[in-house]
């Protein structure tokens, strides 16, 4: 395990980090609580070894100050030991309000220690995995199974948040809907693993435009998501004036230029429809810009395909 050890005895706490390295842990040492805090911040730790007393903060403050910093991530819980010269119950029922999980007294047996540090491996275990677990699932709650952008419902869930903060900020909005050309003659022809096939190289394509306009800095956190089906959206924060018109543009260009072959689409070869928008935003209004993004698209389609339409 990685351990943080908290005291302010530099004695003691050699002669601990000896006894634990000895059982195979690797041991930080922080001479008071600020420097705890500020070593939990920058690195992750299996178990803390706490100490009461000390000057300045003491370890029940310590340990109410890590525990804020953990947030709200059950799973992120870091099993925190209190070491201590005194152990009345006391002190124990103050170390578990504080937020501890055990409690040790200095002197502590070696056998002790030890059989207390292989319960905390356990724990150290569990948390890992449940943390990795948490992790997985997180990700295939927010990206789409066959193409792995964000799919709709991650996209909803940032469209939401950047809104708010362009609302209050004064910040453009940009908005590009995307949908490919006659796909449903694609799948006629191709077949519909083909269509797949095809649905994740435009996806991978659109990332690569998004990454492209955040790399050359005209735009600010430009993400692309499927939107569902083929239809693809990509979000365009912070625009200038004419940002989600290049956008689209270099989508058109981008998809054609991968010249994937669609015999049944006029251009010979996969294309997509963009509808452009960009708005300043105001409160309540994601749903009508959408709204305006997909009648721009819907003229992109009636003025033949393969095109962009801003407005
Ligand atoms: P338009 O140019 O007007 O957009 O024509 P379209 O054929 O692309 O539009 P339509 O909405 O009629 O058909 C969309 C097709 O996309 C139908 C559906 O089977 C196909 N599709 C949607 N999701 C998937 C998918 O995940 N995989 C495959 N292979 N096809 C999909
Ligand atoms: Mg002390
Ligand atoms: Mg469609
Ligand atoms: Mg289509």
């Amino acid at each position: 395990m990685k351990i943080l050890l908290v005291d302010d005895s530099r004695a003691i706490a050699m002669i601990t980090t000896a006894r634990l390295e000895s059982f195979g842990h690797e041991v930080r040492h922080a001479i008071n609580g600020p420097t705890a805090i500020e070593l939990f911040q920058k690195e992750s730790f299996d178990l803390i070894l706490m100490d009461i007393e000390m000057p300045g903060m003491n370890g029940f403050e310590t340990t109410t100050r890590i525990r804020s910093l953990e947030g709200h991530e059950q799973w992120a819980w870091t099993p925190i030991i209190f070491v201590t010269a005194t152990d009345s119950d006391d002190n124990l029922v103050t170390a578990i309000e504080a937020g501890g999980d055990d409690f040790i007294s200095k002197g502590v047996a070696e056998s002790v220690l030890q059989a207390k540090m292989k319960a905390m491996s356990r724990i150290a275990t569990l948390r890992s995995r449940l943390a990795q677990a948490n992790n997985r699932l997180q990700d295939q709650a927010n990206h789409d199974g066959l193409t792995g952008l964000y799919n709709r419902r991650a996209m909803d869930m940032r469209v939401d948040l950047l809104w708010e903060s362009a609302v209050q900020n004064g910040y453009s909005f940009g908005l590009l809907m995307i949908d490919v050309d006659h796909f449903k003659k694609y799948n006629d022809h191709y077949g519909h693993l083909a269509g797949d096939d095809c649905l994740c190289k435009v996806a991978a394509r659109l990332e690569e435009v998004a990454e492209q306009i955040n790399a050359e800095g005209w735009a600010r956190g430009v993400f692309a998501a499927r939107y569902g089906g083929e239809e693809f959206a990509i979000v365009i924060p912070e625009a200038g004036v004419d940002g989600h018109q290049r956008a689209g543009k270099l989508v058109v260009d981008a998809v054609a230029a991968l010249n994937l072959p669609h015999e049944k689409n006029e251009a010979g070869r996969v294309t997509v429809s963009v509808g452009a928008i960009r708005v300043m935003p105001a409160v309540g209004w994601v749903k009508e810009t959408f709204r305006m993004a997909d009648d721009l698209l819907y003229e992109a389609k009636s003025g033949g395909r393969n095109r962009c339409v801003a407005n």
